[in-house]
């Protein structure tokens, strides 16, 4: 599909000029617009996800669909608050004054989503960005085509066009829509291609959001309640896209001496979960595509080598399954603790004690989740205080996207800036500072000729 990226921008950027979107009625009516889609439609976004991922439908509707509509909820019920200057304090330099930030929009933005939760990461930066009084253009991801072909038609019915329009497309249309001048792009994906977002955007100056990957540790002390924190990571890994998630468990931590309960814990919660050939479980997604599970597959195949199968292991190419495996004994310079993994694969890395975790974590690229299961207070204040990541969690995994009062987002190699509540709207605007004075109290000590009393005044 050819796209006219110039006349879309251009056409985005007169309705931006028209004043239209910045107004409190626009950017509620578009908000109330993406809302009914979600409640709507559930039917329709639940066998799109079917269709791109075989995800199941629990997790379609909670990771999906309810998240796109709290987040809906949450800017309608702020919107107002966000919408409002702050009042500064200002100081005797300015006497007699009074001072304000007040946030704009920042004009025509685009949005560039992926294909692991192709319906909420599509719409919950575009969200932030109507609720901040912006155009956008959606370019939802081509690998997700059901999910990115629904987007189309839902937003062309209900949305205004002239303000929020989805272009379909894969790496042409993407290129020609990044070779265009716009006020804002947030991307989500890979870091190769967040490199060249990065580089358009240079071209023009324009400010990025790059919502990333990277390898999230899980480190396990002993002496915690192991079975529940099996079930939290198993819910954070396997249950959520099987483990095609950029915040999943992507490899575990332990001691050399904890290694085989770690192992017969997870092994035996992940049996009650999914049964006992969890390549027939309804409730696992499928791997998106061949080239992702050619992929998997060759990290399996080289971990046999040097390492060992603990756990799962069964694969069907036909379907696109890869049952949950864990897998013991890997070594740190293997193939599989290179990249982000963002599959059903668990190594497990192990150390003489578990203080030796932060070498581990600290020798690879700043992740953007980092999580630790453990009931020492020294530990937790260390991990907090040595590890850098996007965001983390003690004793549990993936929650903290849940709340809308923490940012997210990455740092180093898992991205920058970052979105959730009123985050999204912050990134979406400009916080411009605004002085007011009258013309009562100026100074002769400002201006020359700069006799010496001037200086010590
Ligand atoms: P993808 O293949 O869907 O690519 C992402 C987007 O980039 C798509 O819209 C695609 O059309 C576009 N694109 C691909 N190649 C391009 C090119 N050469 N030029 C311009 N545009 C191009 O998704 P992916 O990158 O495989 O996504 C998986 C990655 O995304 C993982 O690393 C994962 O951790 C990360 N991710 C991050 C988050 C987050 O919120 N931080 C969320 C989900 C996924």
């Amino acid at each position: 599909m050819a796209v006219d990226a110039e006349a879309v921008v251009k056409e985005l950027r007169s309705t931006y000029t028209s004043g239209k979107t910045t107004t409190y009625e626009w950017r509620a009516s578009q908000l109330k617009a993406l809302l009914k889609i979600a409640t709507h439609h559930e039917r329709d976004i639940i066998e799109a996800l079917r269709s791109d991922l075989n995800k199941p439908e629990h997790e379609a509707f909670v990771h999906e669909i309810a998240a796109v509509s709290s987040a809906c909820k949450l800017a309608l019920k702020e919107l107002h608050r966000w919408m409002k200057p702050q009042k500064v304090k200002t100081t005797i330099t300015t006497f007699p004054s009074s001072a304000e930030i007040v946030p704009e929009p920042l004009g025509v933005v685009l949005i560039i989503s992926t294909w692991n939760y192709p319906f909420s990461l599509s719409l919950d930066p575009v969200v932030g960005a109507i609720a901040a009084g912006n155009t956008v253009v959606l370019k939802p991801s081509e690998v997700a085509p059901a999910t990115s072909s629904l987007l189309s038609k839902l937003l062309g019915e209900y949305v205004d066009t002239s303000g929020v329009k989805v272009i379909e497309g894969a790496v042409p249309e993407t290129t020609a829509l990044l070779e265009q001048k716009w006020d804002k792009i947030f991307f989500t994906g890979n870091g190769t291609v967040g490199r060249i977002v990065l580089s358009a955007a240079a071209k023009h100056l324009t400010p990025v959001v790059l919502e990333l990957g990277g390898k999230c540790p899980v480190v396990i002390d002993a002496n915690i309640n192991l079975k529940v924190a099996a079930r939290r990571l198993i819910s954070g890994k396997w249950g959520m896209n099987n483990g095609q998630t950029c915040v999943a468990p992507d490899y575990i931590i332990t001691t050399k001496e904890y290694a085989s309960e770690v192992v017969d814990t997870i092994s035996s919660e992940l049996e009650k979960f999914y049964g006992k050939d969890p390549l027939q479980s309804k409730d696992l997604s499928s791997i998106i595509n061949t080239r992702h599970f050619d992929r998997l597959a060759k990290l399996l195949d080289d971990v046999k080598v040097s390492g060992k199968i603990v756990h799962g292991g069964q694969s069907d190419k036909t379907n696109l399954r890869i049952a949950p495996t864990i897998l013991l004994d890997v070594p740190e310079d293997s193939l599989i603790m290179k990249d982000e993994i963002f599959g059903p694969l668990l190594p497990i890395i192990t150390v003489n004690k578990i203080e030796d975790c932060f070498g581990v974590i600290n020798g690879k690229g700043k992740p953007l989740a980092a999580y630790m299961f453990t009931n020492d207070k020294k530990l937790k204040e260390e991990f907090i205080r040595s590890v850098s990541a996007g965001g983390m969690i003690i004793n549990d995994t993936v929650l903290h996207l849940a709340e809308p009062g923490l940012p997210f987002g990455g740092v180093g190699e898992s991205g920058m800036g970052a979105y959730h509540g009123k985050f999204s709207f912050d990134a979406f605007s400009h916080q411009k500072a605004v002085l007011q004075r009258s013309f009562m109290g100026d100074v002769a000590a400002r201006y020359p000729p700069y006799t010496p009393w001037k200086l010590r005044f």
